[in-house]
């Protein structure tokens, strides 16, 4: 386990124990119950006011980077003398998992402890909840009136700070309407938004476009006047820059286009499929392919545990780097006769294994075979009907 001391030293009393008393003590303690000293805060010669002891807290901010899990101190008047202040200090740490320990005094959690720490966790737990219902209840009556809860003011719109409302801005919004038409007539997105960079127009945050940026503006119901928050939604709660059924058309033509993507995705041919593990969790890596902001299509492997359940750290890495290192050094490995004639066994024998259709080939041939081989024998034996002739040709023809 590990443990921090904090020590403080106050001129108010003959009998403290020095700093060094303090800590020495503190560092007998940890040794006796397997504790590894990581750290030291010290106040010297300060108040008992907590907000004047700047290493106290130092070591309360310190405890939220799980660090340590004790906090020792040589006795718990050390920590607070203000019961109230000793019981909110105890909660953060123990929000934090630290524990507060004292090296001189058997700690005993008495009942008016325990009924104050409960109380105090349950003020602020009132509290917060109090402060979000009323931020909520603030901003669903901004949504009520059509004002603007924060968030970025989409291309096409100002932000009126004095009335907290979206207004139209006539140099943006034809862009807007721009946009809209020219996907429902068919252009790509990625050639609007080759388009618009081309003629140097940029957007609200001053950078080029990308084809996110036009993809999420192309499904933005506030453009039909739509406002929404939550489960508030008013229908010309915000001005309209594009007609209902231009919007319409757009979103019938990106629900047409929303496979698109994928079928893309699956051209991509990526070789070391199933072959592929994360170094870190051992669990396969899986091709992924993504836009950068330029618009250029970039493909990746990635471990499915940090694509799926988010567990694990590693990276994705470039597709084309690690096929090409993969191929390279499996060349290396096999580029000399022998090895490569064992490979062409090997394959061999698998392509026995895999291929069903050849070996039932095979046995509809010999069966054949062995049919006409009894028909000729017949011939030869002199029976020779119109039906034999007919099942020869049969064969024959097989
Ligand atoms: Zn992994």
């Amino acid at each position: 386990m590990n443990a921090v001391i904090y020590a403080r030293y106050s001129s108010d009393s003959q009998r403290e124990e020095s700093i060094e008393g303090q800590l020495r003590e503190c560092r007998e303690y940890a040794e006796r119950n397997n504790m590894t000293i990581v750290g030291t805060y010290i106040d010297r010669a300060l108040s008992a006011k907590t907000a004047d002891r700047p290493e106290f807290q130092h070591m309360i901010k310190d405890s939220a980077k799980e660090l340590f899990e004790i906090v020792l101190v040589w006795k718990l008047d050390r920590f607070s003398r203000d019961r109230y202040d000793s019981a909110h200090y105890k909660h953060i740490l123990k929000k934090n998992g630290v524990k507060v320990i004292s090296a001189k005094e058997h700690i005993s959690e008495g009942p008016d402890g325990i009924i104050l720490e409960a109380m105090l966790e349950g003020y602020a737990e009132f509290y917060s909840a109090e402060l979000s219902e009323k931020i909520h209840r603030g901003q669903k009556e901004n949504a009520l009136k059509g004002k603007n809860n924060g968030g970025g003011v989409p291309l096409g719109y100002l932000l009126d700070k004095k009335a907290q409302k979206l207004v139209i801005d006539p140099t943006t919004a034809p862009l807007v309407v721009e946009v809209f038409e020219k996907y429902a007539d068919g252009k790509s997105v990625r050639s609007i938004v080759e388009d618009f960079n081309a003629r140097g127009l940029k957007t609200k945050r001053g950078q080029p476009f990308n084809i996110n940026s036009f993809s999420s503006l192309l499904k933005n119901r506030k453009y039909i006047g739509e406002y929404r928050y939550q489960d508030v939604v008013i229908e010309g709660g915000v001005p309209a820059i594009v007609p209902e059924d231009l919007f319409n058309r757009v979103q019938e033509r990106m629900e047409k286009n929303r496979h698109a993507p994928a079928m893309a995705k699956a051209k991509e041919d990526y070789l070391l499929t199933t072959k592929l593990f994360c170094g870190k969790c051992e669990r396969m890596m899986v091709g992924e392919s993504g836009t950068s902001h330029t618009g250029a299509m970039h493909y990746y492997y990635k471990c499915s545990g940090a694509k799926r359940l988010k567990d694990c750290d590693k990276k994705a890495v470039r597709k084309d780097w690690i096929e090409r290192v993969v191929v390279r050094l499996t060349m290396q490995r096999v580029m000399d006769e022998e090895k490569i004639n064992r490979l062409i066994d090997a394959i061999l024998v698998m392509q026995e294994q895999e291929d069903t259709t050849t070996p039932a080939l095979r046995s509809q041939l010999a069966e054949i075979e062995s049919s006409i081989g009894n028909i000729l024998k017949a011939i030869e034996q002199g029976i020779f009907t119109p039906s034999t002739k007919q099942r020869l040709d049969e064969l024959e023809a097989r």
